[in-house]
């Protein structure tokens, strides 16, 4: 089988690699574009949330190049995540593509399926190379979130802010050409020290924020217009409040009793909101607080038109606001985003905040 997953941020790399190693040709999404996004508003029903949207285009791009299977993760959880695997299915063979899906349910939603998923998913690989090829996958994804996060920092105090995306560019076309996880790995040591060797200008006092929101909104910079660089770009030093290693380590690494990260979180999100909205709605509340708590001079919430439960922790996020005297931005994304505008929206923020910092008396609204 030709398999192939949605783009999520950096996670394809990860992905690719493990598939690989267990015997099976890859065809990874290729990178999220605008033809990608048109692709999947075309052929998604209008209401759904923007992830959906581009999962569609990720798919049909996919199944251009030559994907005969896709494998996507389910979810029971309330909001429209837990749809995705069925609709989508439906779209792509209602488009008369012949494809298998795979959807990898938790295994409390039914054992057999899960069981079934997981045989297809180990292909003819041994036992043994499948807890191998997890290994490998979860030590990739570390690496590549802490090359990520390495590359915000360097780019806050370097000179030349462009250096750092150069050298990020070119690792994310390299991840794409390196066949399995051995070669990746020594692929990101060598960013690594790329990165590390930049000059950086180590008079410049960052600003500190946090990128706070659902996870997919956070980590795929195609659709938050590349919050990351733009913010570093602009001396920031930006930290995510999901990432797929944090999503990792609460759901499958610590389960059944949760991370100690996340759950710092839903308490400090208790006295706003006390029960699960779905999504990551409560999250998004509780990482607001623990950016002010940690320090952090502010926060931005990227939201996804039409995603429920990060609607609701926005109303939430004004009481926040006001309590702490914590800035706090929300941007909302969607298919008719303008860069101009998204922009203009982080300058005025960064200025706002270091103005503050500075002691001016700015009232925050
Ligand atoms: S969290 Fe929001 S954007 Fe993500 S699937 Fe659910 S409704 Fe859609």
């Amino acid at each position: 089988m030709k398999i192939t997953f949605p783009h999520l941020g950096n996670v394809y790399i990860a992905g690719k690699a493990f598939l690989e190693e267990l015997g099976h040709e890859v065809v990874p999404p290729p990178t999220c574009s605008r033809r990608t996004l048109e692709i999947g508003i075309k052929n998604s029903p209008e209401m759904m949330c923007l992830p959906f949207k581009v999962f569609i285009g990720n798919y049909i791009e996919s199944i251009e190049k030559g994907a005969d299977t896709i494998l996507i993760t389910g979810s029971c959880g309330p909001c429209r995540f837990g749809l995705y695997s069925l609709m989508q299915r439906d779209i792509i063979r209602n488009m008369g593509y012949d494809v298998n899906f795979i959807v990898l349910d938790s295994f409390k939603e039914g054992f057999k399926d899960f069981k079934d998923n997981i045989a297809k998913i180990i292909g003819s690989a041994s036992l043994v190379k499948f807890t191998k090829s997890v290994k490998l996958a979860m030590k990739l994804i570390k690496m590549t979130d802490d090359l990520t996060q390495l590359s915000n920092e360097v780019r806050a105090y370097a000179i030349n802010k462009k250096e750092v995306n150069m050298i990020m560019d070119k690792f994310y076309e390299k991840a794409v050409l390196t066949y399995g996880a051995k070669e990746l790995i020594d692929l990101i040591k060598s960013i690594e020290e790329e990165l590390r060797n930049v000059k950086i200008d180590k008079y410049i006092k960052p600003l500190k924020i946090g990128i706070i929101g659902e996870i997919y909104t956070i980590i795929e910079p195609f659709v938050n217009q590349e919050v990351e660089r733009k913010l570093g770009e602009l001396n920031v030093l930006v930290d995510k409040s999901l990432t797929p290693t944090k999503w990792f380590d609460h759901h499958v690494l610590s389960y059944p009793f949760g991370s100690k990260y996340e759950n710092t979180k839903f308490k400090l999100a208790k006295p706003y909101i006390e029960d699960m909205v779905g999504g990551h709605g409560r999250e998004t509340v509780g990482s607001a607080i623990y950016y002010k708590n940690i320090g952090y001079d502010g926060v931005i919430q990227i939201l996804p038109l039409n995603c429920m439960p990060e609607i609701v922790a926005k109303s939430v996020l004004k009481s926040v606001a006001r309590d702490l005297n914590f800035p706090i931005m929300t941007l909302v994304v969607d298919e008719m985003t303008g860069e101009a505008g998204f922009n203009t929206r982080l300058e005025a923020f960064t200025d706002l905040i270091s103005k503050r910092k500075e002691g001016s008396r700015i009232k925050i609204g």
